[in-house]
C-alpha cells in the first residue's frame, strides 16, 4: 500500500515537473515551430523560384530551337523556291534566246531573199535590171532620170524613159 501511494507521488511529482516543463518550453517551441515554419515558407518559395526559373528557361530554350527550326525549315523553302525560280527563269531565257535566234534566223534569211526598192527602201516588187528594184512604177519613174544612165535594160530598148516596170519579182 505504502508502495503505491510513493508511486502515486511520484507520477504526482512527473506530472507537476512535465507541467512546469510545457510552460518552460512553450515560447522556445513556439519560437522554433516559427522559425521552422518560416524556413519551411523560405525553402519553399526558393524552390518555387528555381522551379519557375528553370521552366522559364525551358520554355526560351525550347522556343529558341523551335524558332531555330523554322528559320532553318524557312532557309531550306526559300533556298528550294530559289533554285526552282533560277532553273524556271533559266529553261526560259534558254528557249527565249532559242526563239529570238531562229527568229533572227528566220527574218535575216528571209530579208536576204527580198529585194528593196532603189527609191524608198521598201520591199521590192518590180525588178528593173541588176540590183536595181522597185516596189511601185512611181518609184522606178522617180528614179529613171538618175538610173537610166547605169540601166542594164538601157541597150535593150530602155533609152526613151522608163519604160514598164521590170517583170514582177515573183515571175523571174
Ligand atoms: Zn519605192
Ligand atoms: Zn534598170
Amino acid at each position: 500500500m505504502d508502495e503505491i501511494l510513493r508511486d502515486d507521488n511520484q507520477d504526482m511529482n512527473d506530472d507537476m515537473s512535465g507541467m512546469l516543463m510545457d510552460e518552460r518550453l512553450k515560447k522556445p517551441l513556439y519560437d522554433l515551430e516559427h522559425h521552422w515554419l518560416a524556413e519551411y515558407m523560405e525553402a519553399r518559395e526558393r524552390l518555387l523560384c528555381t522551379l519557375t526559373e528553370k521552366m522559364h528557361a525551358e520554355f526560351l530554350s525550347d522556343q529558341t530551337k523551335i524558332r531555330n527550326e523554322l528559320l532553318a525549315q524557312f532557309k531550306d523553302e526559300l533556298e528550294t523556291t530559289k533554285k526552282d525560280l533560277e532553273k524556271k527563269y533559266e529553261d526560259q531565257l534558254k528557249s527565249e534566246v532559242t526563239k529570238v535566234g531562229e527568229r533572227h534566223k528566220r527574218d535575216t534569211s528571209q530579208a536576204k531573199k527580198k529585194q528593196w526598192c532603189w527609191q524608198c527602201e521598201s520591199e521590192a516588187i518590180y525588178h528593173c535590171c541588176w540590183n536595181t528594184a522597185y516596189c511601185s512604177v512611181e518609184c522606178q519613174q522617180s528614179h529613171w532620170n538618175s538610173h537610166r544612165k547605169f540601166c542594164r535594160r538601157r541597150n535593150k530598148g530602155g533609152e526613151n524613159g522608163p519604160g514598164p516596170a521590170g517583170a514582177p519579182l515573183n515571175q523571174q
